[in-house]
């Protein structure tokens, strides 16, 4: 097939991948490729610690994607960390929130290995430098910054938080503010907590950088970093991890996250499977962990027509199943 997508984010460029891997003739447009919220995103696989109250399906999804990611990784040639993440809270009501998410864990049939100080290790999960994996996939899949008109079998929306008209109004933006340090004394592994309320994360990298986010807002403007949204990121992480004291402030990001009605990602036709438009958009927190599932889904229904009910943009669109 000869396939166009828009829009080189992660999720673009691994859907353009797979369907090159398959043999098919793909043309990637994107003016600003990897700068949209792929830029910012902390790389965290993490199905379970980022779970809420109803997100099964959510959650199914991204263990499916969690262990597709050791092949997809080794193939692009960039390492995953996968030290698990630990839940931590600061004082009494925090360590309650700790308590509730490892119970939403467990019953959803997550392993915890619970520390005697209220604690507790989520040892499935991992993380990776999306700049590195999108850095990779640019390096597999060539990008033009303009759409030339050709003849096209199909097209993919993968364009994150703007899709294009008339199917806008499906995606929103949700602000996140996020930081990057260096420091001589990182943590081990991904620390995930709360403190006094305020959720935030700490995710070690390679060579002692480290990543504390992130902000959530939803907002009309283009996405700024605030002076309150630092100032919280580092009260929060610096509570959780001190040594953050004495860290360098590399950067401080802000980036929409391409957030859905139901928080479940728009991945299959966008309204007749007839008219070739498909949709891989709306990953909203999780687009890095479900990018090698997204993949494998776009180029399954573009060669067979399956589409997964529970992601299918026609339960918004109402067009036909
Ligand atoms: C602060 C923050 C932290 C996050 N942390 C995590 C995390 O730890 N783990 C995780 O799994 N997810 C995380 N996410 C979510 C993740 O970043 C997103 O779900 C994911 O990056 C979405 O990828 P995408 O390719 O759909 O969109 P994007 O990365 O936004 O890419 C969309 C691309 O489309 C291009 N584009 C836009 N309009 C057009 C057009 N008309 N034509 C052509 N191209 C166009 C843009 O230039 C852009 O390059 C985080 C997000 C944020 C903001």
């Amino acid at each position: 097939m000869r396939v166009k997508v828009l829009g080189a984010g992660i999720i673009g460029l691994s859907v353009a991948d797979e369907l090159l891997r398959r043999g098919h003739r793909v043309t990637v447009v994107d003016p600003a490729p990897g700068a949209g919220a792929s830029y910012a995103a902390a790389g965290m696989l993490s199905p379970s610690a980022e779970l809420w109250h109803h997100e099964e399906a959510l959650l199914g999804l991204g263990r499916r994607s969690l262990a597709l990611w050791g092949s997809y990784a080794d193939r692009l040639g960039v390492p995953v960390r996968t030290d698990g993440t630990l839940l931590v809270g600061y004082d009494a009501g925090d360590r309650q929130q700790v308590a509730r998410q490892v119970a939403l864990v467990e019953k959803h049939g997550g392993r915890v290995e619970r520390c005697a100080d209220g604690s507790a290790v989520l040892p499935d999960e991992a993380s990776t430098d999306p700049r590195a994996v999108v850095t990779a996939l640019l390096g597999r899949v060539p990008v033009v910054p303009v759409d030339s008109a050709g003849d096209h079998d199909a097209t993919v929306l993968a364009t994150g938080a703007t899709l294009p008209s008339p199917y806008a109004s499906l995606v929103r933006g949700v602000r996140g503010e996020i930081l990057r340090l260096r420091s001589d004394d990182p943590p081990a592994r991904t620390l995930r907590g709360w403190v006094h309320g305020d959720a935030v994360y700490v995710v070690p990298r390679h060579r002692g950088e480290v990543v504390v986010g992130a902000t959530s807002e939803e907002h009309d403007a283009p996405p700024v970093v605030t002076a309150g949204g630092v100032r919280r990121l580092l009260t929060a992480a610096r509570a959780l991890w001190p040594a953050l004291d004495r860290a360098e402030l590399v950067e401080a990001t802000a980036r929409d996250r391409p957030c859905t009605p139901d928080n479940l990602p728009l991945v299959g036709p966008a309204v007749e499977a007839a008219d070739g438009v498909v949709l891989a958009a709306g990953h909203y927190r999780h687009g890095v962990l479900l990018a090698p599932l997204t993949a494998y889904l776009v180029a399954d229904h573009l060669e067979t027509g399956v589409v997964d009910p529970v992601l299918d943009p026609r339960r918004f669109t109402g067009g036909d199943r």
